[in-house]
């Protein structure tokens, strides 16, 4: 994707445009270019990076975005397509599920994806994982790791993923250095789903059905109305 800026001081950005988790309304939104700063004044400075406004068509509150610029001419300034988004959407999680301090340690590990400190938000995940296999004894440790497992057929994740999610949460940390493997943003990414998915597994599921099974056994009517 190209991005550039005119001298009239409109972003000429390809289809589809800026679509991303907007960090106001949470939801996935294309994003409407606000302002950026005067054509002139940048050509005549030529920073580096280059903060501009846009708007979230969804919920109208403004997202602001940092291009690195590429090349400075009288016609235009190009930009890299890749931007920096200097507020993210916060990560959530139905973390009341979790035993006490795995939810402690699981809410940082959103806070620093959250922040895009994504080796931070791989650390937190194994502590994350660390405090649950002490919790959960050898079994669950096991279990958690089948369910890992499943969640690599499922989501068809190639063994190279694999083993570096393997890794961040089964590794030992007497393993030589460096035991952790190193997180981009995709790794993390891909990471935060996995989380999320074998946490989900493991408490959330089983908890939310005997939570339901409950007020079905005490709320609700024994016969089913007819009609
Ligand atoms: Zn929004």
């Amino acid at each position: 994707m190209s991005v550039t800026l005119s001298p009239q001081n409109e972003l000429q950005l390809q289809n589809p445009g800026i679509v991303l988790n907007c960090p106001h309304c949470q939801t996935l939104s294309h994003l409407t270019f606000a302002a950026a700063p005067k054509f002139e004044e940048l050509s005549r400075q030529k920073p580096e990076r280059i903060g501009m406004v846009f708007r979230c068509d969804a919920c109208g509150e403004p997202v602001f975005l940092k291009f690195t610029a590429k090349a400075y001419s009288p016609e235009k300034i190009d930009l890299a397509a890749a931007y920096i988004e200097v507020e993210r959407a916060r990560e959530s999680f139905p973390l009341t599920y979790l035993p006490k301090e795995a939810e402690a340690l699981f809410k940082e590990a959103l806070s620093c994806y959250s922040a895009g400190c994504f080796n931070a938000f791989g650390a937190m995940s194994r502590l994350t994982a660390q405090s649950l296999f002490r919790e959960l004894g050898e079994r669950g440790k096991l279990q958690l790791f089948d369910t890992l497992q499943q969640i690599k057929d499922l989501g068809e994740l190639d063994d190279e993923s694999f083993g570096t999610f393997r890794t961040v949460l089964f590794g030992s940390d007497a393993d030589p250095w460096p035991h952790q493997p190193h997180m981009d943003a995709e790794r993390a990414g891909i990471l935060l789903e996995v989380m999320r998915d074998l946490l989900y597994q493991t408490f959330v599921r089983k908890a939310r059905l005997m939570q339901a099974l409950t007020f079905r056994r005490f709320v609700a009517p024994p016969q089913l109305e007819s009609g």
